[in-house]
């Protein structure tokens, strides 16, 4: 199998991590148990000693339109559906131009803004082990229980394309903030928003070293200056700290660690 240097100080949304080979998955067969698989890096925040990681090679970035139906590849980027989508008038992944990642990566998360998540439209994924109905995976809120990695999902075709819905999502994300990310750190708790928490326990805008939760959106863990796994990694435990300490909340990390 062949690999392919990547740093993750470029790569990742979030611009923290080494540079590590990853090895990079061509056919079905090669995916393994060991892998920890990866999209666009865009919710991962990348210790110097993650896993071995692995990716989809560019073979797997590809869209199919048949009858009514959208086969995509896992590594197609969500903002070339979102184009594709546009040309041929396909409705229902309008959000898709706000959220960056990979189709993969979407999935696993059950990636979306508000209402609008990826597994609204999906009819199955494809993995090693053939295509799996979304009635056999369990999901709900940014999870889901899929363990294998990702090569295809299929998209039920619903609605037509909306510019207005293209419009209100480019709205919600105003308030996010322009430094480097890896998006929400934390899952909302049920009845309750994790920013809204960070910033009773005095967390808004708090700075470790070269990280800190951002003043615009308190639940965004930013890279202000050349954060390091540490500063990110030791901020998200003292929020979790008092989070639990204030209010008995266990703040779930939406952020994978690696
Ligand atoms: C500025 C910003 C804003 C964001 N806003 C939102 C938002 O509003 N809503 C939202 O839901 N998310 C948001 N995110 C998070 C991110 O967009 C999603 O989590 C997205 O799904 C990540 O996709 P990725 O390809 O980058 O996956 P990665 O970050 O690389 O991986 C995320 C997870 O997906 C798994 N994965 C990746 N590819 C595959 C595959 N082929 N098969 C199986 N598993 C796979 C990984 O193992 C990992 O568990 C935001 C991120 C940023 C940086």
């Amino acid at each position: 199998m062949k690999k392919r240097s990547i740093d993750f100080k470029k790569y990742s949304s979030i611009k923290i991590g080494p540079t590590l080979e990853v090895w990079i998955i061509e056919r079905e067969d090669e995916d393994r148990k060991e892998f920890f698989i990866i999209g666009g890096a865009n919710n991962l925040l990348i210790s110097d000693n993650p896993p071995p990681l692995a990716m989809l090679s560019k073979k797997y970035s590809y869209i199919e339109h048949k009858d009514n139906k959208l086969f995509i590849g896992a590594a197609t980027p969500g903002g070339v559906v979102h184009s594709f989508c546009k040309r041929y008038n396909i409705g229902g992944f309008e959000f898709l131009k706000s959220l960056p990642g990979t189709i993969g990566g979407m999935v696993k998360m059950n990636a979306g803004l508000k209402e609008y998540e990826i597994f609204n439209n999906l009819l199955a994924i494809k993995t090693k082990r053939g295509y799996i109905p979304k009635s056999e995976i369990d999901f709900g809120y940014r999870y889901t229980d899929i363990k294998d990695t990702v090569f295809e999902a299929v998209f039920e075709i619903k609605d037509t394309f909306s510019k207005d819905r293209v419009e209100m999502f480019q709205n919600l994300r105003k308030n996010q903030p322009k430094d480097p990310s890896a998006g929400s750190c934390f899952k909302n708790p049920k009845g309750d928003y994790a920013g809204r928490l960070i910033e009773a326990v005095g967390l808004r805008g708090f700075r470790v070293g070269g990280a800190a939760f951002s003043e615009k959106h308190a639940n965004f863990l930013v890279n202000i200056n050349n954060a390091t796994f540490k500063d990110a990694f030791d901020l998200i435990r003292l929020a979790q700290k008092r989070v639990y300490e204030n209010f008995g909340i266990k703040l779930e990390r939406e952020i994978k660690v690696l």
